[in-house]
């Protein structure tokens, strides 16, 4: 193993994965450090992500495609649901991955190009010289290692950003606190997530049924951190939903996590480094999903990383080219207008989430995507575009 590399990876999610694969396709020479002994595990995700946005970046395999889904369901506080229907859009939209190996797989493609990895290996704090980070000191397999540029993709603690000197607290009302089962031995729909919404179900967040196969699937809720307290966290509001829906349901595997439904941060480059994935906050507000924008990110870093290395140019001003890159990305546009989505939503009463839901027992929609779903609702209700407007969303 050698000491000094072209690029050091902290963190062995889809973020660090795709940077460290795309930088050392590129002939760059690339280390990325997990801390945990095994890639994808445990999982903290529902393993949701768009078909279109998995290929580009990875083969569809039906080793860690555990479902493919062609419909959703939006079920109102009072049971009726709306179903978006992708029959415009082409079927099957989307994929319930199963992390474990989706997550090993990324980083197989990593090693693949030419990374070294490291397992069990805790970046502890980073290397500083002359204000440039230029490395970490690790727990594990090796003790230091010096790179001219650093990818913190550590995910949503991103306490190695933190120790970088970038600002990563998010507070309690922007953190999703997340809870879920996967429950096997209960009756789904298996091309169909759900999405469960209002006040007493899952407050200013929403409970979730995604499936894994024909009897099998990941049931979890998120809700704002704030709304969490004694005898109502989220895993209460959980329990309380498997207890009424499947009561006969098996848990095979209980897990909890955070979700940042912030804006991005602010700076995600300084001198000698590039912060990705969910350590960057560019999890999708309103869904709290962040596989896809996590691989962008990655891929956009090592790209950056590759100029700036030719260049011989490690400093803010050139690693800040990722920031504009993805800011100014379709990804990074739909960021902020999910975030005001996401603010307009949680202030919704059950009424007015039942009003909503009730406009539409069906939507056929022409790409599946909030902005695609929004626009239709408004069809339909036209009152909305002055709520929407004074939310500061404007829509074409
Ligand atoms: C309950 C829940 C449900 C979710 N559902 C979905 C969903 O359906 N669809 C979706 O798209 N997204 C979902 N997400 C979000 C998704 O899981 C994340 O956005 C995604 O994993 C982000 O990838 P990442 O690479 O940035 O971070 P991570 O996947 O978190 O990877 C970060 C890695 O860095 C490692 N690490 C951290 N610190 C260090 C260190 N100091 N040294 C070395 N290694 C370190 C960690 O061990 C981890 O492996 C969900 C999240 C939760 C909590």
């Amino acid at each position: 193993m050698k000491s000094r590399y072209d690029v050091l990876v902290i963190g062995g999610g889809p973020g660090g994965a795709v940077a460290a694969e795309k930088a050392a396709a590129e002939g760059l020479s690339v280390c990325l450090a997990e801390k945990r002994p095994a890639i994808g595990t445990p999982v903290r995700c529902a393993e949701g992500i768009g078909k279109e946005a998995l290929k580009k970046f990875i083969d569809p395999d039906p080793c860690f495609i555990s479902a493919e889904i062609s419909r959703a369901a939006i079920t109102a506080p009072d049971g009726e649901s709306m179903i978006l229907d992708s029959s415009k859009c082409g079927n099957k939209i989307g994929y319930v991955v199963e992390r474990k190996i989706f997550d090993r797989e990324l980083v197989r493609q990593a090693a693949d190009s030419g990374a070294d990895i490291l397992l069990k290996t805790n970046a502890k704090a980073p290397v500083i010289e002359n204000g440039f980070i230029k490395g970490a000191y690790l727990e594990g397999m090796a003790d230091k290692i010096s790179a001219d540029v650093v990818i913190a993709a550590d995910g949503v603690e991103s306490r190695f950003s933190r120790m970088c000197g970038i600002n990563t607290l998010v507070s309690p009302r922007e953190m999703m606190s997340g809870a879920q089962y996967l429950l096997a031995g209960i009756d789904i729909e298996p091309d169909m997530n759900i999405f469960n919404v209002g006040n007493s179900v899952a407050p200013k967040g929403y409970l979730w049924v995604f499936p894994k196969g024909e009897s099998i699937a990941n049931v979890g809720v998120g809700i704002q951190g704030l709304k969490s307290g004694e005898g109502h966290r989220a895993k209460d509001y959980l329990d309380n939903f498997v207890r009424k829906k499947f009561p006969g349901g098996k848990i095979i595997e209980f897990i909890t996590g955070g979700v940042p439904v912030c804006r991005p941060l602010p700076e995600t480059a300084a001198d000698g480094l590039m912060v990705v994935g969910d350590a960057a906050r560019v999890v999708e507000p309103l869904t709290g999903g962040g596989i896809y924008n996590a691989m962008y990110t990655g891929e956009l870093a090592a790209k950056v990383a590759v100029d700036s290395i030719s260049g011989e140019d490690y400093s803010r001003d050139s690693l800040g080219k990722y920031d504009s890159l993805w800011r100014s990305s379709p990804m990074g546009k739909s960021l902020e207008q999910n975030y005001l989505m996401k603010e307009y939503f949680v202030t919704l009463s059950d009424e007015k989430l039942n009003r909503l839901i009730h406009s539409a027992s069906k939507i056929a929609l022409k790409d599946f995507s909030v902005i695609q779903l929004v626009k239709e609702l408004v069809l339909r209700n036209p009152e909305l575009i002055i709520e929407l407007r004074s939310a500061g969303i404007f829509m074409n």
